[in-house]
């Protein structure tokens, strides 16, 4: 089956709202039209709105980098798929390895907030990924799969179909080193099969993409594989050159 690939920028906390804005425009300037890849990008919370609103008539959509799973109440600091929503994103990153590392993050907690992001009709980006010690140590298809049914408990069958999986193994997150092709296509079909068991057919339907170090260099390779439904990107999504060139190396088209 044909799944829509995509390509999703995480601008992490660099970019403030007027370099957001120069970023959004020289990538809808020099990419008007995206043809057949969805493009997502995350600004950081406080510039979602007023990002969302610049975007608003363009193919690109926003995404929060994180949400709280509760929608409302006293929880100082944190902000809710409700708001999100409001603010104009439909996306949301959920336990990226950076939550997980700084802020804590159990597979509990991303569990309350994917469940959280669909009953606020936001789509997950469900990030998951070993360490360099657990896939030195024979570890990745234990952990993967930890990962991937503790994220998913209680997830419905028509929420699968919506669901976007990011396979980032956090030793090449941010760090140069990309996963091989090889390993890439590995977990991403133990993670296919691990859906099938769990919901069917419908896990034909899940997006599962790649992020970890994608660069225009090696994009075109890594989007080729069967089971790799687009990417991740971190550093390369704050140059509009280097994320036009993913886009494109994803089947995107320069012609309206
Ligand atoms: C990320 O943070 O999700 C990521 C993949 O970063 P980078 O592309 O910089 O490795």
């Amino acid at each position: 089956m044909k799944r829509v690939p995509i390509i999703a920028g995480n601008w992490k906390l660099n970019l403030t709202e007027e370099e957001s804005i120069k970023l959004v425009r020289e990538i809808h300037y020099n990419l008007p039209f995206s043809g057949e890849v969805e493009v997502i990008i995350a600004p950081t919370l406080l510039n979602l709105s007023s990002i969302a609103k610049h975007l608003k008539k363009s193919y690109i959509a926003v995404s929060a980098q994180n949400m709280y799973f509760e929608d409302k109440g006293a929880f100082t600091g944190e902000c809710s798929g409700k708001f999100i929503k409001e603010a104009g994103a439909d996306y949301v990153i959920i336990g990226h390895s950076e939550r997980r590392q700084f802020f804590f993050e159990t597979d509990e907690i991303i569990n309350k907030k994917i469940k959280a992001a669909f009953r606020n009709n936001l789509i997950p980006i469900f990030c998951i990924g070993e360490t360099l010690k657990e896939r030195e140590s024979g570890e990745v298809e234990t952990k993967i799969e930890q990962q991937v049914l503790n994220g998913l408990i209680g997830i419905k069958q028509e929420e699968i179909q919506k669901l976007i999986i990011a396979y980032e193994p956090v030793w090449a997150i941010g760090t140069g080193t990309t996963a091989s092709p090889e390993q890439v296509e590995n977990v991403h079909k133990m993670i296919r099969d691990l859906l099938f068991t769990k919901y069917g057919e419908l896990a034909e339907y899940t997006r599962i993409i790649y992020g970890g170090s994608v660069k225009s260099s090696n994009s075109k390779e890594l989007l080729s594989l069967p089971n790799i439904d687009g990417a991740l990107v971190g550093g390369a999504s704050l140059k509009a050159e280097d994320f036009i060139n993913i886009i494109l190396n994803a089947g995107g088209s320069k012609l309206c």
